[in-house]
């Protein structure tokens, strides 16, 4: 794994300097002569895709079960846990289920120090929503995930990573170690920042994150997955 961090120089300033017709102040130079800064992380992936524990077919990876489902997981990436968000029910073979009998509760942790995701499904209507505890022991670590994800899945990781990284809000980067899992074509959707939202196929994600009060630690991605095919004209 290699970390560097890239200097960006901006343009301006080049133009002005061993110019001698041109009368610019000092001050004008420096004020051009923007510096930007950014990182950026390069992952090496140990193994071939068909051992990755997400999109590949790793013997102690559940997703081969989750595939047969038509919905979106959870994952939390240094315990590699992933938990059904609810949004919809399937049964073990992958048939939709329907009138459940509304909302319920389902809670995971992923060991001490670390996070956890209370899960309020409503498949019924279709929506759930998730509320994400985070530490800072939750940052993703690709050390951890090396040998476990495949090359595409560790740059799609690296790419979240970096935008969180970038966004400078550095009290957040443990909500890098979650993101969404879709479980048919095993893309993976980021719940960091700078974004709050997207959509992915017939589902909308809202999130937003945010820091506990009373001097703590902890940080929170209050998650809201709704299911929205398109609409067609009933009756004809
Ligand atoms: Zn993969």
């Amino acid at each position: 794994m290699k970390k560097k961090l890239v200097m960006m120089l901006l343009a301006a300033c080049v133009m002005v300097a061993g110019c001698g017709k041109t009368a610019v102040s000092d001050n004008f130079q420096n004020s051009d002569a923007k510096e930007q800064e950014e990182f950026q992380i390069e992952v090496e992936s140990k193994i071939e895709q068909e051992k990755c524990f997400l999109c590949g077919d790793a013997e102690d990876s559940l997703m081969g079960y989750y595939s047969k489902k038509e919905s979106i997981g959870i994952v939390h990436l240094n315990s590699l846990y992933v938990s059904e968000t609810r949004v919809r029910d399937f049964d073990d073979d992958g048939n939709e289920l329907f009138q459940q009998g509304g909302s319920s509760t389902m809670v995971n942790s992923f060991g001490e120090g670390y996070g956890s995701v209370a899960i309020h499904g409503n498949p019924d209507r279709g929506y759930t929503n998730i509320d994400v505890s985070v530490s800072d022991k939750d940052e993703v670590d690709f050390e951890l995930l090396e040998d476990r994800l495949c090359q595409i899945c560790l740059d799609t990781l690296a790419d979240f990573y970096e935008d969180q990284i970038n966004s400078g809000d550095n009290e957040n980067n443990g909500c890098s170690g979650y993101c969404l899992i879709d479980f048919q074509t095993k893309e993976l959707h980021r719940l960091s920042e700078p974004y709050s939202g997207y959509t992915m196929g017939d589902y909308y994600v809202k999130y937003d994150i945010w820091k506990e009060g009373g001097g703590s630690d902890w940080h929170r991605i209050s998650v809201f997955i709704a299911y929205l095919p398109e609409r067609v004209a009933s009756g004809n």
